[in-house]
């Protein structure tokens, strides 16, 4: 079973996100974490985004709901970034379950709450109505495995964040008949995600 998508689709998708942090424990970088956000904010802006025509830096920190990461971006056939840091970080949503920001390029979850009454909370995303189905991230109280990840959450063409699927490596056990496991090194990792490692059970 392969998943084939040209590399021109891969290139466009793959978001470094690199060093997460919360607000407040900046001062606990160190020096070196330091120096790097202050060259990053003293670098120029060399990119005008194509997509949202803002100037921007490739990398830099993307902020959203007090948390900050380090984001690399990818750049479109033309070289340039699609879109700036500042409307990367504006497309962050929160998870419904621990209601910390699910920025661009992080894998995500799709499930249902358990209680009918479940309210869903502000900036989450539902991603179907019935049933109810959630956005949620792939952190450790809010999946059980790597194996729950169902997609990335990645900038859709009208500069909100949307949900890009992908099999999770459950769902490609199951198209497969049940027979057979997939290997997954990083559940992060969307280049593996559409190209998955799937070993057949010859039995
Ligand atoms: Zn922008
Ligand atoms: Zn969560």
């Amino acid at each position: 079973m392969t998943f084939l998508v040209g590399e021109d689709k891969l290139f466009k998708t793959v978001f470094d996100n690199q060093i997460a942090h919360r607000k407040g424990e900046v001062e606990e970088m160190g020096l070196l974490g330091m120096l790097f956000l202050k060259l990053s904010v003293l670098s120029p802006l060399r990119y005008t985004a194509a997509k949202c025509g803002h100037r921007t830096r490739r990398r830099g920190p993307v902020s959203a709901f007090g948390q900050t990461i380090e984001t690399k971006m990818p750049l479109n056939e033309k070289g340039v970034p699609e879109w700036c840091l500042d409307c990367i970080g504006k497309m962050a949503i929160k998870c419904p379950w621990c209601e910390q920001p699910i920025f661009i390029g992080e894998p995500i979850t799709l499930f249902s709450p358990a209680r009918d009454d479940f309210q869903v909370p502000e900036n989450t995303v539902v991603y179907r109505e019935e049933p109810l189905t959630l956005v949620g991230c792939l952190g450790v109280g809010c999946a059980d495995t790597g194996a729950d990840r169902a997609g990335f959450w990645l900038p859709g063409e009208d500069g909100r964040g949307q949900v890009f699927r992908v099999p999770s490596p459950l769902e490609m056990i199951f198209a497969s008949g049940g027979a057979g496991m997939v290997i997954v090194d990083d559940v992060g990792d969307i280049k593996e995600a559409l190209n998955p490692r799937f070993i057949p059970d010859d039995e």
